[in-house]
């Protein structure tokens, strides 16, 4: 591999043949040839074009919350948006980093009188992992609020997205794997009204807590709700909650979140997930979509 950033390497924390499951919510997964963790935009650029000069695949992680590491390598660059932090307001417009937690832009957007947010309290994960996937709940999702998004293109170019009105649609967004979100900036509503703003994103983020969602280490939904239908209750209603592969296991709670119950191995998720399609297909007639990303071979 000449993958090579020059007097940067000493400066860009780059790791070799790491162990992802290191670094993933589910605890699993295997070795990244290239696993990069730049701290600002010019490391990142720098990656990109590096990347693109030696034609080094480029993976993107954020928080790993919605993503099946493969357990088999997963060759070329990846880069870790973990340290890209950063939260500026000015006005009614939050702009937030692809590294920020989701959560903590919600808990800054309060604290400055802004409000919009809320109903995602408790999402785990970055805003680049939300932009990237319009991470949704309780009838709002990340992109309505977006004005506008920064990224870096395929050739390591910083691109403006604006909010067109197919940006964003149900748990997807126009930006490719090829894409790296690098900030997103929020219009939200001015209010004055903090307390109850805050309220209403602690109760929304008790709820996640008391329906069992962080008990065990998850992806959230696995399966994206089919035209009209849930597919947590279809799996239930089929009996899924139970089933398990190795260490994955339907869990009790919501039978569309599969749980690490200690020692799962990425391919037991995937196998268990198969095992939910067919069901679904032979009692239903209804073809599953994973909601979740999956990563490598499988
Ligand atoms: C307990 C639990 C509850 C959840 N509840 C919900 C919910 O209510 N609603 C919901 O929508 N989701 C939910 N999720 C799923 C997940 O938290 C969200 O989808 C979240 O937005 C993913 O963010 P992430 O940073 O972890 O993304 P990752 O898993 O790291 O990445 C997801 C995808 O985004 C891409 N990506 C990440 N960052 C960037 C970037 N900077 N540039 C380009 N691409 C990028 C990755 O390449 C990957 O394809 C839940 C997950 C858990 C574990």
């Amino acid at each position: 591999m000449e993958f090579n950033v020059g007097l940067y390497s000493e400066k860009i924390n780059i790791l070799t043949n790491e162990r992802l499951s290191r670094y993933s919510y589910l605890h699993c997964g295997g070795e990244a040839e290239i696993l990069a963790f730049p701290k600002n935009n010019e490391e990142l650029a720098l990656l990109v074009k590096e990347a693109k000069r030696t034609s080094t695949p480029i993976t993107v992680l954020g928080g790993t919350t919605n993503t099946l590491i493969s357990d088999k390598k997963i060759e070329g660059l990846v880069i870790s948006t973990k340290n890209l932090k950063g939260i500026t307001i000015m006005g009614s417009l939050l702009v937030a980093h692809a590294g920020e937690k989701l959560d903590n832009v919600i808990d800054k957007a309060i604290e400055h009188n802004l409000k919009g947010l809320e109903k995602l309290g408790g999402i785990p994960g970055t805003v680049g992992g939300a932009v990237f996937g319009n991470a949704g709940a309780n009838g709002i999702s990340a992109g309505d609020f977006c004005f506008y998004v920064d990224y870096l293109n395929k050739d390591g170019d910083i691109r403006r997205m604006p909010h067109y009105s197919d940006t964003f649609s149900y748990r997807k967004s126009l930006f490719t794997q090829d894409d790296v979100v690098i900030r997103a900036a929020f219009r939200l509503i001015p209010s004055l009204n903090t307390k109850e703003s805050k309220l209403e994103k602690e109760n929304y983020q008790k709820i996640r807590v008391e329906t069992g969602q962080f008990k065990y280490p998850s992806l959230g939904c696995f399966f994206k709700n089919p035209e009209g239908e849930s597919a947590g209750k279809i799996l239930d209603e089929l009996g899924a909650k139970g089933m398990r592969v190795g260490g994955a296991m339907v869990s009790e709670f919501n039978a569309n979140v599969l749980i690490n119950t200690g020692n799962a191995t990425s391919q037991d998720f995937y196998e268990l997930s198969q095992q939910l399609i067919d069901l679904v297909k032979e009692k239903k007639g209804i073809d599953l979509e994973y909601e979740i990303r999956l990563l490598g071979e499988f």
